[in-house]
């Protein structure tokens, strides 16, 4: 309890709670969001109405755990703190919009808007048990990526984590198979909003909420050097997969201009550190795209450059068509371009798109509006 003030004796909590709404309403200052809020921050809101510290796991649970939409729902807290909450907080950070589901259902896109407006988008994967959802950590993207649809937006913002575990949560209401895993691979590179992806990742890892295991969330990144040696020298425990899309500086730098001070030979080396020092699995994405980066030599220098990465694993992603410059290679092409990586000594998978239809394969996420009003 902070020590009694000149100014307490004058005007009571009760009474600057009152005065905060009336300059808020006049304001139109919008309520605050509690999803994206940690147990330390719900025990300082408790503290704040002097209420029990026990109260905080309680709603903790609610919002991460029983996945609330209103303050209603809430069965075990006192009707009058729900009250007190009610006037200053609302549960969500963000409105749920629309969904389009692809023609097998097998993948399906969702839009949310932002309180401030902006649009992002989260795709939902369906294969068997695994359903994995793909989440947005900014809207736009500063990087510019040469293939990528959502690079054409430019940067607009970056999510906070309350932003980003809500496409989680959102999501979630509206299935009836639990989401089993979450990659950080939607619009925006996850490392240029490094604080708020981990404390997001942080919250959707929580044993008392929503409760994914590390290995079940994964940040994927373009390759920005310093956070990765970051992420490795925090010994943060959720997987990592790294876009390499080339074979050479020059042919990396073409495509992924975030190579200009990310150089290939940097991105390998950290990654050789970052798999030494945590001794776990790294996955390189490979967006095969005709023409650019899908030569047999290619393949071959794949194998050469990766080989000294312990313990590393390659996906290959035949490259979704969106409406710029590049193709996909012919089928037959990807097949002698997958029979040259069997040589490979760690192990190569391929990813067929399956949301292409509806423009949620890897590369396609762009919203058309930037952002709609009210
Ligand atoms: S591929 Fe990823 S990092 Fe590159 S521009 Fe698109 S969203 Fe950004």
């Amino acid at each position: 309890m902070r020590p009694e003030t000149y100014f307490d004796k004058l005007i009571s909590e009760s009474e600057i709670r009152i005065i905060i709404l009336i300059i808020n309403k006049r304001m139109k200052i919008e309520k605050i969001s509690l999803v994206g809020k940690t147990l330390e921050n719900l025990i300082e809101i408790c503290e704040s109405y002097e209420v029990k510290k026990f109260r905080a796991k309680q709603l903790f649970n609610w919002i991460y755990k029983n996945k609330i939409n209103t303050f209603n729902s809430i069965k075990n807290l006192p009707k009058i703190f729900l009250h007190q909450l009610e006037k200053e907080y609302k549960i969500h950070s963000l409105n749920f919009v629309r969904s389009t589901q692809s023609e097998s259902t097998l993948t399906n896109k969702f839009l949310f808007k932002t309180q401030k407006g902006s649009l992002v988008e989260s795709v939902l994967m369906i294969e068997g048990k695994r359903v994995t959802l793909c989440l947005s950590t900014q809207v736009g993207c500063a990087l510019d990526c040469k293939f990528c649809a959502t690079a054409k937006m430019g940067f607009i913002a970056n999510l906070n984590p309350g932003e980003i575990v809500d496409q989680f949560l959102l999501v979630s209401k509206s299935l009836e198979k639990p989401i089993t895993n979450v990659v950080f691979m939607g619009m925006g590179e996850p490392f240029l909003n490094y604080n708020n992806v981990i404390k997001a990742a942080d919250l959707l890892h929580d044993p008392n909420g929503i409760n994914l295991g590390y290995k079940r969330i994964t940040i994927s990144t373009a390759g920005i050097v310093k956070k990765i040696d970051q992420f490795s020298n925090e010994g943060q425990k959720y997987k990592l997969a790294i876009s390499l899309n080339g074979t050479t500086n020059e042919q990396r730098l073409a495509i992924m201009p975030v190579t200009k001070n990310n150089s290939l030979n940097s991105l390998l080396e950290v990654s050789k550190k970052y798999t030494t020092n945590s001794n776990t699995w790294l996955t390189f994405e490979y967006v095969l795209i005709e023409g650019s980066n899908d030569t047999i030599e290619d393949a071959s220098r794949l194998i050469e450059i990766l080989v000294g990465v312990k313990k590393c694993k390659l996906n290959i992603i035949p490259y979704n068509v969106t409406d710029g410059i590049f193709q996909r290679p012919d089928n037959t092409h990807i097949k002698e371009f997958m029979k040259k990586l069997n040589q490979a000594p760690f192990p190569v998978t391929i990813r067929w798109s399956k949301g292409t239809g509806i423009d949620a394969g890897c590369g396609q996420l762009a919203t058309t509006e930037k952002s709609i009003s009210d």
